[in-house]
């Protein structure tokens, strides 16, 4: 599908109404958009969708009306992509594509129909199909919460001091996202960083947690002004490497308080660099620019030595749930003494996460694990209260 028309703009207005004829798909190319069921009060949010997203693409198939409602969240620009164009784009096209577009359009079709048959079938289907839309009902209006509380600023990252075991000395911390709500207070990230990570919004909550972390590891620097190359640690999902804008975002931000890249560290997990090459691209760029390089939750995915030794990191960081365990099951603990002799072998530094009681520091410490977090230090803290440490413990 092209679309040689500039984008149509939109400011929280309605796009189209459910019911209403149309003949054009969108795609949206700035901002987000809700769609939704039903009118003023009893509207039932469906889904809130952003750039690069397709809707009302049905239709381009059928002459139907409108199955939702579509409304536009704050600014919103839209490709919009008509039949006649769909049709022309088609009938123009190389033979073999033409052919994949009139199967791909066939049996967008076909399944259009059939979940319109699906919907009648016995009762103990139709009781099933209710439950799952009741869970997805739920989750979209978490979406939907997680979407406004974004705009009204309600996420920001709490800090958890990082200690240098050996001296004692804080180091640099991890920035941990929070959700403060009216009804609820501060909730972690349990509650919501899943939906976040199925959906675009973690895109806008990993800038948001990069903007607020760069502003306050300023006055950390400033507050902790012997502590040398003071830094901080910052979670990334897998989509944000995926955002081809991720490491300019980083790069402004960080100008914005003239922060050295080498005393930002971004942790990944290991997953998100066996899934997706084009992380590993940005993860060379990342390097390449100075920042530090963390595997996170090590241990717990797929380690292996050979991805290791081809991803251009810096850091490693031991999961909880070994030094949770190792103080009473032998194995945890040579797992443990045995990522210490990798790490080291491989010139990384390492951090411990998860220590809660002194003789976890203590064993953690004499196997010459260089840095760790963790309850018995200091549960993670709002910035204000992440000032008033001591620079040493
Ligand atoms: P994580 O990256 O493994 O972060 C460490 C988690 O362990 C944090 O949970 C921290 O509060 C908790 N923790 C630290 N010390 C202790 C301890 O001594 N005992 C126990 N029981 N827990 C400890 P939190 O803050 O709830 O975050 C959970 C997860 O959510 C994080 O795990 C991370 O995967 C994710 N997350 C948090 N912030 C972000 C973010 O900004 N972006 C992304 N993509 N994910 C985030
Ligand atoms: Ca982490
Ligand atoms: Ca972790």
């Amino acid at each position: 599908m092209h679309s040689t028309k500039s984008p149509i703009v939109f400011q929280d207005e309605t796009i189209f109404k459910e019911g209403e004829g149309g003949e054009s798909a969108f795609i949206i190319h700035f901002g987000r958009v809700l769609l939704f069921l039903g009118e003023d009060d009893s509207e039932i949010p469906i889904k809130i969708i952003g750039p690069g997203e397709v809707f009302s693409e049905m239709s381009l198939i059928d002459r139907g009306p409108r199955s939702v409602s579509a409304r536009a969240v704050g600014r919103v620009e839209l490709i919009e992509v008509t039949k006649t164009q769909l049709e022309s784009d088609v009938a123009s096209g190389k033979p073999i594509g033409r052919l994949l577009a009139q199967v791909l359009l066939e049996k967008m079709r076909t399944q259009h129909n059939f979940s319109k048959v699906k919907s009648y079938g016995t009762e103990p289907a139709i009781e099933a199909l209710v439950e799952q839309k009741k869970a997805a009902l739920e989750r979209m209006e978490l979406e939907v919460r997680i979407a406004n509380g974004l705009d009204q600023g309600e996420f920001f990252p709490f800090y958890q001091p990082i200690y240098d075991l050996s001296s004692g000395h804080l180091v640099g911390c991890e920035a941990l996202l929070r959700w403060k709500t009216r009804d609820k207070g501060i909730v972690p990230p349990a509650a919501f960083i899943e939906v976040m990570e199925g959906s675009s919004l973690i895109l806008t909550a990993g800038r948001v947690v990069i903007e607020k972390s760069l502003k306050d590891l300023h006055d950390m620097i400033k507050k902790f002004s012997g502590v040398a190359d003071f830094f901080v640690s910052i979670n990334i999902a897998g989509q944000q490497f995926t955002d081809p804008r991720f490491l300019e975002h980083l790069d402004t931000s960080r100008d914005q308080y003239s922060i050295p890249t080498h005393q930002v560290k971004l942790e990944i997990t290991e997953r998100v660099m066996t899934e997706c090459l084009q992380g590993l691209s940005m993860l060379h760029q990342c390097r390449g620019s100075g920042y530090q390089l963390a595997i996170d939750d090590f241990g717990t995915g797929f380690s292996s030595l050979q991805y290791l030794a081809n991803m251009p990191l810096t850091d490693l960081k031991i999961d909880r749930s070994f030094v949770m365990s190792m103080l009473r099951d032998p194995k945890s603990l040579s797992i443990v003494k045995s990522l210490i002799s990798m790490a080291s072998n491989l010139g990384l530094s390492l951090t411990a996460e998860g220590i809660e009681v002194i003789e976890e520091f203590n064993i953690l410490k004499d196997l010459n694990v260089q840095m760790g977090q963790g309850y018995l230090f200091s549960k993670p803290r709002p910035i204000e209260e992440f000032l008033e440490l001591a620079p040493q413990l």
